[in-house]
Formats: structure tokens, sequence, C-alpha cells
């Protein structure tokens, strides 16, 4: 066959069957049928490059980084609603309908989704662009990310001139949930909500961060389209669904059945996949949206209902502590069971010993439980007047409930934590970070295999990596010969690491990256450093007085000393290879910028370092030179504007000959 004709058939193929897959969830085609169909199309069109086309599904994994969003005006403007808070305020708004529109008018009752609002444009069918909201008239045009959202049709049946839509970007909870756990276990910070997820996920220069985030769409409106002629709402949302849309959950009714339909929406708002934060009520007919017009900021044919939080009473039967991957000690109070806003609600976090005394609650009370939609339950108040004699007050435990080490405040905040550096709660995530790529980085050592070590009980900490055996590694689940080999060599590779990445895996509070290139350079080895002072510390440039105190306390543990013994004991490195050249740099920072032909950034990086400089990868007031490549960008502009001195190459390269 023609590999044209291969090609379009592959795709139509595989179009369809996305769509089955991601719109109405029912695949007619196995994983394993579709890879392979998948991986035909990719090798036709690796072949035949000239042949590959945006709307491709091989597309969507997400192409080059983008420099910036390019702004995008919107045809037809993309409309904020007006919000209501209670059943009287919809019955006025219906009730002005029904003056207005006659007796008979219809709504269309929909879950407003909370999410971001953006505008998704095809021509004869194709998908050629989409933007967020923006201020309504003008958006961001972000395309490359919107491809990488499998349930967008990037090709439609019918292939009318022109068709704009309106819909919501989300992160499904369960999605949200997933990243935050792998997120948690990598160390990195964890995303506040699944709104702000999206949003940022949306947002990503990278579309192939954005990839990864597995975004999805509600749509809900209809802006435009050419050639067609709707007299309803209702229908516009058919005909969508019909050109392989994700259409919004939606009910066509009568105004005195609105107000059980909003109500019905926040009962049941968990069986959606997406947060909600309240429900719209629009006018059905479309003539009637015409008449009615726009008020300078709204449609008058809709409203956004926004559900109150929710408050019932609960009693407190146990306060519970959980300590997490960090150390942290949380309470948490558990709860007789209340029905809050859609779910049932048998816990509360209590934050921290702070809060627990400011609200004084205590075991047996009675508590006043607020949940406003997906925000998780708190309690508002203590009812004093319910509460039992012979009660305490409140105070967590002074040693650790999961390994008994003893427990200390955080200097700079609230936080309770546990000492212990062999306690389980912490172990999977020191055990990943010391794993990770700027820290030991032991390739193919992941959370996912960090766990099976653990739970297996082949590893307890660091140093036991370094005892480990092929054969018993390739009995864990998953594992097999080659890849327990691989495993091994990875670990042993580890060992001749410089003291800088063995000093950032170790985990120590407030020492990160750099603060580890620095000690390990300042030290020269491991010993210097497990015998300087808190004083001979901060006399280093970028430590400061917490720092150091986490430093020594951390070195003087037994738990690390022993670790640290049996590391050396496994022949891991414990000095430092890049040794200070001179001090000529010493209290500068330079910012690298453009293509530098003599040397790699890393390289470069390094000899400024060795030096006693620093480097920093954005130019402010306190950059002492800027050292400009070929091709340097906008740092070269900023210095300029900063009056920051600009090296050239040559200028560099001469600093670092002379003596
Ligand atoms: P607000 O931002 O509070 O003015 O609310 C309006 C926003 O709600 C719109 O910009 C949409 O992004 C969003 N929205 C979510 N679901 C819907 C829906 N079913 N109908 C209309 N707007 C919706």
């Amino acid at each position: 066959m023609d590999y044209r004709k291969r090609i379009q058939e592959l795709r139509d193929i595989l179009n369809e069957n996305g769509y089955r897959y991601y719109v109405l969830d029912a695949p007619t085609m196995s994983d394993y049928e579709y890879d392979m169909l998948n991986r035909e199309l990719e090798e036709l069109e690796a072949a035949h490059p000239e042949e590959i086309t945006p709307d491709s599904p091989t597309q969507r994994v997400g192409g080059k980084p983008l420099q910036g969003f390019t702004p995008y005006t919107h045809e037809v403007p993309l409309e904020s609603l007006q919000d209501v808070f209670d059943d009287q305020e919809v019955r006025e708004f219906t009730d002005r309908m029904t003056q207005t529109l006659g007796p008979d008018v219809e709504y269309s009752v929909e879950p407003k989704v909370d999410g971001l609002s953006v505008a998704l444009e095809y021509r004869d069918g194709v998908f050629v662009r989409g933007a967020t909201r923006g201020d309504g008239r003008v958006g961001e045009d972000v395309t490359e990310n919107l491809r990488t959202i499998r349930s967008i049709p990037m090709v439609l049946p019918e292939k009318l001139p022109r068709l704009i839509v309106r819909g919501e970007v989300y992160m499904a909870r369960s999605v949200f949930e997933e990243i935050n756990a792998q997120r948690e276990l990598e160390g990195k910070p964890l995303m506040a909500n699944p709104r702000n997820a999206a949003a940022g996920s949306l947002r990503q220069l990278d579309p192939k961060i954005a990839a990864q985030r597995r975004l999805d769409i509600q749509v809900f409106n209809l802006q435009l389209a050419e050639g067609k002629d709707f007299r309803l709402h209702s229908e516009t949302l058919e005909y969508l669904a019909s050109q392989h849309f994700r259409m919004i959950p939606h009910k066509t009714l009568r105004a005195d059945e609105v107000q059980k339909e909003i109500d019905r929406i926040n009962d049941q708002r968990m069986e959606y996949p997406f947060d909600i934060d309240g429900a719209v009520v629009k006018v059905n007919s479309l003539s009637d949206r015409e008449t009615l017009g726009s008020t300078a900021k709204f449609p008058k044919w809709a409203v956004a209902f926004k559900y109150p939080p929710e408050k019932k009473p609960a009693k407190v039967l146990d306060i519970v502590v959980q300590v997490g991957r960090t150390g942290v000690l949380t309470p948490k109070a558990v709860l007789t069971p209340v029905r809050l806003a859609g779910t049932t609600v048998t816990n509360a976090t209590l934050h921290n010993q702070d809060y627990i005394t400011q609200k004084d609650i205590r075991i047996g009370d009675t508590v006043i439980v607020q949940k406003a939609g997906e925000i998780i339950p708190e309690i508002l108040e203590v009812d004093f007047k319910q509460r039992p004699e012979g009660t305490v007050p409140y105070v967590l435990p002074q040693t650790c409930p999961v390994c008994g080490a003893p427990v200390e405040r955080d200097e700079d905040g609230a936080a309770v934590r546990c000492t212990g550096a062999e306690c389980p709660a912490q172990l999977l995530r020191n055990l990943t970070h010391f794993a990770g790529r700027d820290a030991m980085d032991i390739d193919g050592l992941g959370p996912s295999l960090v766990e099976q070590l653990v739970d297996s009980g082949l590893v307890r900490n660091a140093a036991d990596l370094y005892s480990l055996r092929a054969p018993d590694v390739a009995q864990l689940e998953r594992m097999g010969e080659k890849s327990a080999e691989n495993l091994i060599a990875a670990i042993a590779r580890s060992k001749d690491n410089d003291l800088s990445k063995l000093i950032y895996g170790l985990g120590i509070r407030q020492v990160g990256e750099k603060a580890a290139k620095v000690l390990a350079m300042h030290f020269g080895t491991l010993d210097a450093l497990m015998a300087a002072t808190a004083e001979e510390l901060t006399a280093i440039d970028d430590v400061g007085e917490i720092t150091a105190r986490c430093i020594t306390e951390y070195l003087s543990q037994p738990q690390s000393q022993d670790l640290i013994a049996r590391l050396r004991e496994a022949g891991v490195n414990m000095t430092s290879q890049a040794e200070l050249v001179d001090q000529r740099f010493a209290g500068m920072t330079f910012v690298l910028t453009g293509t530098l032909t003599n040397w790699d950034r890393k390289a470069a990086q390094a000899m400024i370092e060795e030096r006693g400089g620093k480097v920093s990868g954005s130019v402010s007031k306190k950059t002492t030179y800027v050292v400009a490549g070929e091709a340097a960008g906008s740092k070269l502009k900023k210095a300029q504007e900063l009056n920051i001195p600009v090296l050239t190459e040559e200028a560099f390269a001469q600093m670092l000959a002379s003596d």
C-alpha cells in the first residue's frame, strides 16, 4: 500500500480509539494493539518526516520547549459569571428570566468545573490553536500543551470551516493524588490543589512536562460554528459530543426544578472525577440569550451558584499522630462520622501543637467541623458548653510514635520533628533522596524500587545498599537477573562520587546541593567536616547559623556516625576531588549565559567554584560578572539594564590564566 494512505489509515484508527479510550471510557482495542499501531505510524513518519502534521496522534507527547507564550485574541470573548449564594438569589434570577422571557423558560444546570477556561479553535475540522482565558478578550496561546490532552480531539468528523469551543481544563482528583504521592516520595514540594496543579501544568513552557500531568477537559460551550444553526444550548452540547468532545454533564429543567438539581450536584460532587466549585444555571434557548445580552462583565442569562461551606458538630474520639516522610509529626482528630459537602468526614487535620493549643481542642470535645468543597475538613471551634468533665489539654508526644526517638521543635516554625535518622517513616524518603540524580546518582533506584527493598527487609539504611547482592535483588517482583546486576553495578559506581554528592545525599536539613558543594570544597574530607565547630561553619560564606546547627546536630548523632562509618567501610569516597585551587573569586558571583566555546557550562562552573566563586542562574544586583558566550539572550540584557560588567569568553579565560 502507498505509505501516505497507510499513514492516514493509521491516524484514523488511532484517533478513533483514542476517542473511545479517553472520552467514552470504552476502548475497543487492547493497549498492546494500540501501541503496535502507534509504533508503526511513528516508524512511517520517521521515514517520511515531510508527512508529519501537528494533528497526528504521534504529536501529542509534547514537542520542543517554548521561549514564552504569545497572546491570542478571542474572537468570542470568554465571559465570567455572576455569582449567587443561596436559593433566594437563584429564585430572583429565574423570576427575572420569567418576567423578560415568559413562563416557559428552560434552563441547563451544570457542575461548575474548578479548573481553567480555555478556547479551542478548529479549521476545516482540524485543531489549530487553543488559548487560556486571560482577561476574557486576550489570553495566551497554549496550543502545544493542549495538544497533550488526550480528550481534546485533533480532528473532527464534520469539517466545518471554523469552530470554536470553550471548556474547562482540569486535573482529575485521582491524577492529582497520584502525582503528589510521587512528589512526596521524591521530596519535591507538593502541589496545593488540583486547580493550581492544572493551571501550573497548562502554563508550562515545556510541553513534555504538561504531557506528564495528564490533564483533562470538560467542554461546556459552543462559541462559534460557521455554517451551523442551533436553537438550544443543549443541542450544541449534543453536537459537540457527536464531534468527539467530552461534553459537560447537564440537565435541562424548568425553573421550579433548578434548585433541586443544584443541591443534587453538591451532594454527589464526589462522583465527578474533577473538583467543582459550584453549579451553573443557564438559559437554554440561544435566541433568548441574545435578547438578554450581557452587562459589562457577565452574560445576563446565566448565574454561578457557589456552595457555602457546610458546618456540623462532631465528637473528637481520639487524637492520633502521624509521622510524615520528612519526619514531621502531624496530629489528626478522629471524629464521629459526619456527612459534609458530599463526603463522609471521619477525621480532620490539627496541623500542629500551636493550632491545638489556640483552639484548646481536647479528646472528648464536641467540635464544629467545616468543609468547603474539596478543601480538607477543618475544625472551626470547640463547643465548650458540651465539654465533658475531666478532659485535659492535649500535648503532642515527646518521642516519635513510630521509632521512639526524641522529637524536636523546628527553630523556625511550629513543626515538631522526629530526630531518628533511621525512623522507618523517614527511611523511604531518605533513601530515595540518597539515590537521586543530584545526590549519589544511582541509576534505576527510584521510589518504587526503594520501597520494595525496604519492604523486603533487604535495606534498612543507605549503607545497606552497598552490601546488596544481585541474587537477592533478582528475587524482588518485576526484577530480573539483568536488572539486578545493573542495579548492583550502579550502586558500586556511586562509591566514586565526589564528596559533595555524598554530603548532599545524607539529607542533612538545610543542606542543599549548593551548600554541599561549598562544604566539600572547603573541608576537602568528610572527617574534616565532622570535626568542624559551628563557628567554623558559619565563617563560610553561604552557611548561616541554622544550617550550621543542622550540620553539627546531624553529624553528632550516633546513628549518623554509624551510617558514615559503614559507608566508609563499604568503600564510599569521602574526599573532595575538586580542590580549591585558589581564592581569586572569593565573594564573587558569576552568571553564565549563551554558548561557551571552550568549556561546557559544568566545566566553567567548576572552575569558578574551585577558585572560591559562586555561580548563579539569574542576574541580580548581587551578580559580580556575567560571562556571555555566543547567542546570549535575556540574561545579557538584564546585565546591561543593571549595569553589571559583562565578560566575553576571552576575558574570562584571561582571568583564569592570570596569576
Ligand atoms: P468565575 O471565574 O467565578 O467568574 O466563573 C466563571 C468560570 O466558570 C468560567 O470562566 C468558566 O471557566 C468556569 N466554568 C466551569 N464550568 C462551567 C460551566 N459548566 N459553564 C460555564 N462556566 C463554567
